[in-house]
């Protein structure tokens, strides 16, 4: 049942929920669900497929480096696809380094630079969704704890105000953070240990650094 109390936005009226409180998706339920990773992924496909989504993925994520890690997740994202048997969009062809970067440039600390990155995917994700003629958009950055959310928020709702622009389907998945842990560990997915970037990359082992220039000096 819904809140009587509750605003009543767009997004929310065109959801019902079932007696136990589960959502369901309406009519019009094509869902492109661009997806960031596997882990981040998994849960989140698991949940809209079992609300009644026909789901199409999307994997655009120029942001992985280097090409190697881009590949890993790639082979991730795949596995989670074929594992809930949907079909899946490559956006291969977006990944360059030297064009990220250059792009990043000026901007390249966050949150300027995480914004530009989750804002660029999910405008590459309702331009595909439009094509694809889907009715709705979602990313699974939604899921995670360590990405600018008010920013993917705010663009994807941005984006859906664009005339003849695909809905934006807005849903917080950050509390099902541990239950996203555990089913890609049952999935046997690939985990990544950093964020995407290289920039990401090198936060990993900034402390090493520090020491061995400590040490040196
Ligand atoms: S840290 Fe993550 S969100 Fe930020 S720019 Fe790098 S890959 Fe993108």
């Amino acid at each position: 049942m819904k809140s009587s109390s509750a605003p009543e936005t767009a997004l929310q009226s065109e959801k019902d929920e079932t007696a136990n409180g589960r959502e369901q998706a309406p009519q019009n339920n094509h869902l492109l669900m661009h997806m960031c990773c596997g882990p981040c992924a998994c849960i989140c496909l698991k949940t809209l497929l079992e609300e009644g989504w026909k789901i199409t993925g999307f994997f655009s994520n120029p942001n992985i480096q280097p090409l190697a890690e881009y590949l890993r997740r790639h082979e991730a994202a795949e596995q989670c696809a074929d594992y809930f048997g949907i079909p899946m969009v490559w956006d291969d062809a977006s990944w360059d380094l030297a064009t990220w970067l250059r792009t990043v440039q000026g901007r390249d600390t966050p949150p300027e630079r995480c914004n530009y990155c989750v804002t660029s995917r999910m405008e590459r994700s309702f331009e595909k969704a439009r094509k694809l003629g889907c009715t709705h958009v979602f990313s699974s950055l939604l899921y995670s704890r360590y990405q600018p959310h008010e920013a993917i928020r705010e663009a994807g709702e941005r984006l859906a105000a664009m005339e003849g622009a695909p809905k934006f389907l807005y849903r917080d998945f950050r509390p099902y953070w541990q239950a996203g842990i555990d089913l890609s560990k049952e999935m046997g997915l690939y985990r990544q240990p950093y964020c995407g970037c290289v920039y990401s990359e090198a936060d990993r082992y900034a402390k090493k650094l520090k020491k061995l220039v400590q040490a040196s000096s």
